[in-house]
């Protein structure tokens, strides 16, 4: 099986529930929210009613190509008038109806409208009508969020405000205005709630009273409940839209898949969310942190559409992004790395949210720079839609995603972190080296999921069940090529560490029960020289940091590179050790049944995301093509920064390979992308293309057979192009 190319799983699954159809013939049953979505959201504050001009919006909506608008229902202030005892109508209506005005508005022009709902909470006047249908710490006081201004009194997921009044308000709007669907900003509920209906339905679920307090002995099972109260809540809304038909989209807000805390504090995550969602929409902000502005990876965007479509292949994946982190939402967003950013999601096959304005419509903003910024963009969308809004990404190489592992070791601080950093330490070694990938979620994997891969990357994942292993081991003994890295399956579900490596036969090595830790003069030893050491000359000695898992090999696998002990700096008269000699492996591989398994004991991503050392880069991508022979780029001279997407439509049989320009603009404030010039390679296809369509951008490409050449004379930001036969 391995021997031939395989596209990822799900677009094989596409085609066969999709069979005997094409772009001609769509299944007339495919919802608007399955299609391709160009969002624009405005964030309205109580003011923007003064003067609110719905047909301006929408003006300024067909204007920018966008299809579906998410405006300002009800929650937190209504914006239409209520005489509901508990509703806050917008002060500044004056007798208005916006809600009704603005859909009356986009319906006539075929724009569809998501009406926007928020239960975070309410200001004291509210909360004081009805205390008991808010949330209520374990020493009896009221939960009150002191993030906005007024502090909010939070109500929980089992409590009478979010539920039974909030439904009621849900349902009154789907009743009322002629809305596509609901979008439920600020769905979670942090942490725990002893009130009353929290109490009945801990003891429903669990058959036992909820303890007083948390405590380190009932952490898990307070983690348990928030996660299955969550869960419970997103079906209870999701039933409710769905009571006025299944044309009515709910979508809600989800953090990134590199958000673990939320995760926990909340019982959100996204493969549980995408369960009872129409689409897919992510959080996905170019800046993060709310103490300082931090960049986001140039990939990011892009990383999160991939997950996505781990997650659910069928569903529409959307980058959500707005100004700044929202802690600055007034002023432009950095203008390239904006541009760069909605293009890597576009590239690998994503819809658009943009949520960067506050007011009525971007035109009327105290900042207007960002108005028409992405006009552009979203109009190439919108053209080339059919090529773009089935396709799936294409890849034979996967990163395992477990959020089990993440829940044990990820942090959202990357200082403290020890899943996401080597996760996108991978990621940005594929990127930058031209491998396609994608991801496999733990919680999907399967027999038919690996057949589909021909390397699968274990990036620290700590904790593996008994059903993934078993899974992992057949990958690899049916000819599968594993990539580990440190603790990978070194912990149990409780997040205790274990004595050895439930991989251990697999991986080809015992755990020592020792870890070594090195920040200075820390190396590995190159121990043999064969491919995986390939494009490193002239050393004895490689870069090494952070964390090594001490362990033995079993006999049979093959030691590439071995741990040097680590020395101090200073002074450097000093800065020697006698003997550079250990038996410890850093890089070991070995071979099980057909396949083999290449096994790092400390964290390559990690190392590689902190310093973008080389001799970590070069151990890693030999590592990925090590026997590899599938879709991949050769012959190139693609700069790093320069990134490459493959996606393919099965029912149109057509690939769209795109190139994204990220020269200069990542992590600095440059203006432009650095243009680059005469860029060339080979793209080796599973199968022989006849055409080629430029659809973004110039080149000359050649179609062979079994592989395309692409001659791009410059590429300023974008280039993309459709292959087919
Ligand atoms: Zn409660």
């Amino acid at each position: 099986m391995r021997t031939k190319i395989h596209y990822n799983i799900f677009v094989l699954s596409l085609a066969l529930i999709s069979c005997n159809t094409n772009r001609q013939n769509k299944p007339a049953s495919l919802f608007w929210y399955q299609k391709q979505l160009r969002i624009l959201q405005t964030v309205l504050r109580e003011p923007d009613a003064i003067g609110y001009d719905a047909r301006s919006v929408v003006r300024y909506m067909q204007a920018s190509e966008y299809n579906t608008l998410v405006v300002n229902a009800g929650g937190i202030i209504d914006f239409y008038p209520d005489s509901m005892e508990m509703s806050r109508a917008n002060r500044f209506l004056a007798g208005r109806d916006l809600l009704e005005e603005i859909t009356a508005a986009c319906k006539k022009e075929n724009i569809r409208v998501i009406a926007r709902i928020d239960f975070r909470g309410v200001e004291e006047e509210r909360y004081k009508k009805h205390p008991h249908w808010f949330a209520i710490n374990s020493d009896g006081s009221p939960k009150i969020y002191t993030y906005t201004t007024p502090v909010f009194y939070a109500p929980c997921y089992h409590g009478y405000y979010r539920n039974e009044y909030a439904i009621n308000i849900i349902k009154k709007i789907l009743t009322r205005y002629p809305v596509d669907g609901i979008w439920y900003n600020s769905v979670h509920c942090h942490d725990n709630c002893w009130c009353p209906a929290c109490k009945k339905a801990f003891r429903e679920w669990s058959g036992f009273e909820m303890p007083q307090s948390k405590n380190t002995d009932n952490r898990m099972l307070f983690e348990d409940f928030r996660k299955y109260s969550a869960e419970h809540y997103l079906q209870t809304i999701y039933k409710t839209v769905k009571e006025f038909g299944p044309e009515k989209a709910f979508v809600a807000e989800i953090f990134g898949m590199y958000k673990s805390e939320m995760m926990k504090r909340t019982g959100m995550g996204i493969t549980m969310a995408s369960k009872y969602m129409d689409f897919l929409p992510n959080v996905c902000f170019i800046t993060h942190s709310h103490q300082s502005i931090e960049y986001n990876n140039a990939n990011y965007s892009a990383s999160i559409i991939r997950y996505l479509r781990s997650v659910n292949p069928f569903k529409q994946p959307v980058i959500l992004f707005g100004s700044n982190q929202s802690t600055h939402r007034y002023v432009a967003e950095e203008s390239q790395y904006l541009r760069a950013w909605v293009f890597e999601s576009i590239a690998s096959g994503g819809s658009v949210w943009n949520c960067l304005f506050n007011g009525a419509h971007p035109g009327l903003m105290h900042d207007r720079r960002n108005a028409c910024l992405l006009k552009d963009i979203i109009r190439f969308m919108k053209k080339n839609a059919n090529c773009f809004e089935n396709a799936l990404p294409v890849f034979n190489t996967a990163i395992y995603f477990s959020e089990n592992s993440s829940n044990i070791c990820g942090d959202d601080k990357p200082e403290t972190d020890y899943y996401f950093t080597e996760v996108q330490g991978w990621e940005n070694v594929l990127n930058a080296s031209h491998i396609f990938y994608g991801f496999i979620n733990a919680k999907g994997i399967n027999t038919e999921t690996l057949k589909s891969i021909h390397t699968l990357i274990l990036p620290n994942t700590v904790y593996l069940s008994e059903k993934e292993i078993l899974l992992i081991t057949e990958f690899v003994q049916q000819g599968g090529t594993l990539i580990a890295s440190g603790a990978t399956s070194l912990y149990n579900n409780l997040g205790q560490k274990l004595d050895n490596f439930a991989l251990s036969g697999l991986l080809g090595v015992r755990f020592n029960k020792k870890v070594h830790y090195g920040a200075s003069n820390f190396y590995q030893k190159i121990r043999i020289k064969n491919n995986l050491i390939e494009n490193i000359k002239d050393t004895e000695l490689l870069f090494n940091l952070d964390s090594v898992y001490e362990c033995k090999p079993d006999a049979g696998t093959i030691v590439i590179t071995t741990m040097v002990p680590q020395f101090n700096s200073q002074p450097p008269e000093l800065a020697w050790i006698e003997d550079m000699e250990t038996d410890i492996p850093v890089m070991s591989i070995h071979k099980a049944g057909k396949g083999q398994v290449i096994y790092f004991s400390n964290l390559p991503g990690r190392i590689f995301y902190f310093t973008q050392n080389s001799d970590i880069r070069c151990l890693m991508v030999n590592s990925v093509n090590n026997k590899y022979s599938g879709v991949q780029i050769t012959h190139s001279n693609i700069p790093a920064t320069v990134h490459t997407h493959l996606i393919y439509d099965s029912l149109q049989k057509k690939y769209i390979l795109s190139l994204v320009n990220n020269t200069g603009i990542a992590q600095s404030s440059s203006d432009k992308a650095i243009s680059i010039n005469d860029i060339q390679f080979t793209l080796q296809l599973p199968e022989g293309i006849k055409y080629h369509n430029n659809l973004f951008g110039d080149a000359e490409v050649r179609c062979m057979i079994k592989h395309v050449k692409l001659k791009i004379r410059r590429i300023d930001e974008f280039y993309s192009v459709a292959l087919h036969n």
